[in-house]
């Protein structure tokens, strides 16, 4: 099987994502190259050809020159794989490429097997196999769900297809301002999950955050909820952090979670059902119902 790679580069830097599509494709003993608009002098840590359009003159975001650039090397190498990290530019590109050369489109993939894909479905309650029909397919990689591999000298050919008149007009990047907590430099993080039950319950999680010296981390359905503010929210849609000790209260461990956590230290996770997914990254698992079991371990360590 042969995979196009569309990287990314956002102000100037390639995105690490990119380097998760490469870890897919290596995973998968998969043949590989690489497309991604970027600066000329872009440093790519890729072992393999990679087509590079020139981000001056494309731009980072212009769908109508990126999706003329994709198809440029989709002609040259005819991959069976055309794949994208599940990325605001990813949601936006391949649909557009996969429309074009009406191939199936399968976004969201988190695992591969003999041309089967599993991508999560019932808001990632449960996962489905799906296998293409067409003979080729453009693919989604969900955040996190493939190990990076960043390594090699890429052979670079420069696209260049002229001038190409854009519907939509890049502007610049929007930076959104950091209010909140910075979970990012905290060392110790108690997060708390949907397991609570509810709003009030978080106090538990608080005061054991304030014992040991640590910030409060939530999963998306706590900020959902309006429990916590989103400067909470841990994974692909919020903080990726890598604490010393990391405290997992009634969250189940679903992708988009581990994404942005698992880079901790020391994982410790409290829920009730035992085979919970987060069991997976735990260091211990204690199978316990969070709001009497965490008002114990206040005590305990506030006695210690
Ligand atoms: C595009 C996209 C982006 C996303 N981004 C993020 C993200 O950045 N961060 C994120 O967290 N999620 C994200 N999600 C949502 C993610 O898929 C999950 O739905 C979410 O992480 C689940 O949160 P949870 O574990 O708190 O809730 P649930 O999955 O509902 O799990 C609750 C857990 O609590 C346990 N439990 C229940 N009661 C108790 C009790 N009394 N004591 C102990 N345990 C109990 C249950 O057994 C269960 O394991 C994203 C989803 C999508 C589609």
């Amino acid at each position: 099987m042969k995979a196009l790679l569309i990287g990314e580069s956002k102000q100037g830097k390639i995105e690490d994502s990119t380097y998760e599509l490469v870890g897919f494709a290596k995973q998968f003993g998969m043949e590989s190259a690489m497309f991604i608009v970027a600066k000329n002098d872009s440093q790519i840590a890729y072992d393999g050809k990679v087509y590079l359009a020139d981000s001056d003159k494309y731009k980072e975001y212009n769908p109508d020159a990126h999706k003329k650039l994709i198809e440029e090397a989709i002609n040259k190498e005819n991959p069976d794989y055309i794949i994208f990290s599940h990325s605001s530019y990813g949601w936006d590109m391949a649909f557009r490429v996969a429309a074009d050369l009406k191939v199936a489109p399968i976004s969201e993939v988190v695992d591969y097997k003999d041309g089967t894909f599993v991508v999560p479905c019932c808001n990632s309650k449960f996962r489905r196999e799906v296998k293409p029909k067409t003979d080729k397919a453009v693919l989604t990689l969900q955040g996190g769900a493939f190990n990076p591999v960043a390594e090699g000298t890429p052979q670079i050919e420069t696209l260049d297809i002229g001038d190409v008149e854009p519907s939509v007009e890049f502007i610049d990047y929007e930076v959104q301002e950091k209010t909140g907590v910075d979970l990012t430099k905290a060392e110790i993080i108690v997060s708390v999950g949907r397991g609570v039950g509810k709003k009030e319950n978080i106090e538990f999680e608080k005061e054991l955050a304030e014992t040991l010296g640590g910030e409060l981390g939530a999963s998306r359905p706590v900020v959902d909820s309006e429990w916590l503010d989103q400067s909470h929210q841990v994974g692909t849609t919020g903080q990726t952090v890598a604490p010393k000790l990391y405290v997992a209260c009634g969250i189940s461990g679903a992708i988009q979670h581990l994404a942005g956590m698992k880079k901790s230290g020391f994982v410790v996770a409290i829920n009730k059902d035992k085979d919970a997914p987060i069991g997976e990254v735990a260091d211990v698992f204690v199978v316990a119902d969070v709001n009497e079991f965490v008002p114990i371990l206040t005590k305990k360590l506030k006695s210690a």
